[in-house]
């Protein structure tokens, strides 16, 4: 129970790997604010948390939009009074060829993966500034070193990284620390959907053999948010069975 009583956003927890960190964090003692675009899959992840004992509250947001991430903020201290920890981990990926990638691909996938976690750490910071105390966890990946056919997904998720760095800075002296976790390959539904030979090729480059799961990303976003992890920050963790060497 590292995080009694704590009051956690997760972005794009509704399924997936920000399912996965709700749910563990919340086995931690936490309630958690469960934002998706989507609002029956947050519904329902609000009721698995409740099952654990907790208070869970779903809010309808995309993060991509200012205003919806300004009400997300809003809506927790309405419904909890506080912020103690924000997880971005709202993603998408809209895959091509740099040369026969559309501007409306590259336009999404940086609107939601970068300005989204840019919009939901502006909000959270004000308030965090004010409470003197945050835990921010943003899901960059390790994408982020290049991969063929996503220059929008690794330019996103490098600027994620830039992003994390500059905030840890200017929020350190206000108790907030700031950090990233690069998750290498996951077994979630935006996995799933690659060719049977790409997902094989895949886990023949990880060491551990084997694909990570949600709760593998879960067990480090509770260890950032914890008091344990309080001297951490600034941080970029790769949790991937070792893929990134
Ligand atoms: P996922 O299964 O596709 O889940 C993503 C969730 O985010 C979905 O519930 C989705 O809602 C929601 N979402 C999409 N756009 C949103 C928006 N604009 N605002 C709010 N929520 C939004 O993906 P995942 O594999 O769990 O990935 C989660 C994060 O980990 C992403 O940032 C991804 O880039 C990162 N990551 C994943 C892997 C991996 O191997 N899976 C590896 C490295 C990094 P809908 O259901 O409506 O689409």
């Amino acid at each position: 129970m590292r995080l009694e009583n704590k009051v956690v956003v997760v972005t794009g927890a509704g399924r997936g790997i920000g399912k996965g960190i709700a749910v563990r964090l919340a086995e931690e003692g936490a309630n958690i604010v469960v934002a998706d675009v989507n609002l029956e899959i947050a519904t329902s992840a609000v009721d698995e948390i409740k099952e654990l004992g907790r208070k869970a509250l779903p809010v309808k947001t995309d993060v991509s939009k200012w205003d919806d991430a300004q009400n997300l903020i809003a809506s927790t201290v309405r419904e909890f009074g506080r912020i103690d920890v924000l997880v971005n981990n709202a993603g998408i990926n809209r895959d091509a060829m740099l040369h026969k990638m559309a501007s409306e691909q590259w336009d999404q996938v940086i609107a939601v993966n970068l300005t989204g976690t840019f919009n939901c750490m502006k909000a959270a910071a004000t308030v965090m500034r004010e409470q003197e105390y945050g835990r921010i966890v943003n899901i960059s990946s390790a994408g982020w070193l290049g991969n063929i056919g996503q220059a929008n997904y690794s330019a996103s998720k490098a600027g994620v990284i830039g992003l994390t760095k500059t905030a840890a800075r200017e929020l350190a002296k206000k108790n907030i620390t700031v950090n990233a976790i690069c998750p290498g390959f996951i077994d979630t539904e935006m996995t799933r959907g690659v060719p049977d030979k790409v997902w094989e090729i895949m886990v023949s480059k990880i060491p551990m053999g084997k694909v990570g799961t949600p709760r593998d990303i879960g067990n480090m976003v509770a260890f950032l948010a914890s008091d344990d992890a309080s001297y951490v920050t600034a941080e970029v963790i790769n949790v991937g069975g070792g893929m990134i060497l």
